[in-house]
């Protein structure tokens, strides 16, 4: 299994900021992991392009469920490989608290995912005020087996734990409760894709930076990283990726 770093720009960028790829690209940070950015789907092609030759994967951040038809705005999973995506982000906290996604809509994205031939980045995390009523375990399973379609395996799934009070807040779990929670998600995969389980990449995301990224990838059962902030940031992106390589 090779290690991936992905990097979520969001709703952030431009093509001016595309600067940031090649500076990325030129302090190959990657000989021994995966590197992913994704970024708005205005710069999937222009990325692409900039990418083209690299390491450098480019990808989505989130896709309809359906191939086509009347819906206003959005895109679909074949849109986004015709514009050079190979991954696709899906059930971001974000999505699932602006745009009321559940994790049974989750699930059918990435099947559409899947279908169009796209690696689906799927994510879970719990509210703190679930983690401080002891429900984290509980609801993070929930939304696995919810969200991922049965049809996964190790080549076309990756699953991102990411406490929601985590993403952009510079707070992260403990060492500990990365790790709990990473083991509970390897067996909890088996329950649901069998042997597959073992092959697919778990990544935490939530305030990872260069400061903290060698002591989380050190962890068992932590296969990269899905970063947002950081990845805005070509110096930052590459120690993290660099830390992932070494880890
Ligand atoms: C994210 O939104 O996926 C994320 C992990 O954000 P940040 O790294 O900024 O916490």
């Amino acid at each position: 299994m090779k290690k991936l770093a992905a990097g979520n720009w969001k709703m952030n960028g431009s093509l001016a900021a595309l600067t940031q790829v090649d500076a990325l690209i030129a302090a190959e940070p990657a000989p021994e992991c995966e590197m992913l950015l994704c970024p708005p789907a205005t710069l999937i092609a222009p990325m692409t392009a900039r990418a083209k030759g690299s390491r450098l994967w480019v990808g989505a951040q989130d896709c309809h469920a359906k191939a086509a038809g009347a819906h206003t705005g959005d895109l679909s999973a074949a849109m986004l490989v015709d514009a050079g995506a190979s991954h696709v982000i899906l059930g971001h906290s974000e999505r699932r608290a602006d745009h009321g996604e559940s994790s049974e809509l989750v699930r059918q994205k990435a099947e559409a995912a899947l279908a169009a031939g796209l690696i689906a980045i799927v994510c879970i995390g719990e509210t703190e005020a679930e983690r401080d009523a002891g429900e984290t375990l509980a609801v993070i399973g929930g939304q696995l087996d919810a969200s991922v379609p049965a049809a996964a395996t190790a080549a076309n799934l990756v699953v991102a734990y990411e406490p929601v009070w985590a993403i952009g807040t510079g707070r992260t779990p403990t060492l500990a409760q990365i790790a709990e929670v990473h083991r509970f998600l390897r067996d909890r995969l088996g329950q649901n894709i069998g042997a597959e389980a073992a092959g697919v990449r778990l990544l935490y995301g939530g305030s990872v930076k260069p400061s903290n990224a060698a002591e989380i990838f050190a962890l068992p059962d932590v296969d990269g990283a899905l970063v947002g902030g950081a990845s805005l940031k070509a110096d930052d992106f590459a120690a993290i990726v660099a830390a992932l390589s070494a880890a």
